[in-house]
């Protein structure tokens, strides 16, 4: 059983200014083909509009009818991301 890497994330809207933190999970195990990417808590106001296992195409609906992939339009936190 591979460990899971756990996270927050903030989403947000591009169109209203709405965001949230996203609570997400990950397998921990470089071996994999996909990271088994999980949304465990999705933020007030945002939706699920299609699930996947890769960030880039699990897609994100606001309270306003916007949709975006959770990795493209999403931004780490204020000093909240080491930087690699
Ligand atoms: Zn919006």
């Amino acid at each position: 059983m591979a460990a899971r890497d756990r996270y927050s994330r903030k989403l947000e809207c591009s169109r209203c200014g709405n965001s949230g933190f996203a609570e997400v999970s990950e397998d921990d195990n470089p071996r994999r083909q996909n990271p088994g990417f999980l949304v465990d808590e999705m933020p007030a106001g945002f939706s699920d509009e299609r699930k996947s296992n890769d960030p880039a195409k699990y897609m994100i609906r606001c309270r306003c009818g916007s949709v975006f992939p959770f990795k493209q339009k999403s931004h780490y936190a204020p000093g909240g991301e080491p930087r690699a």
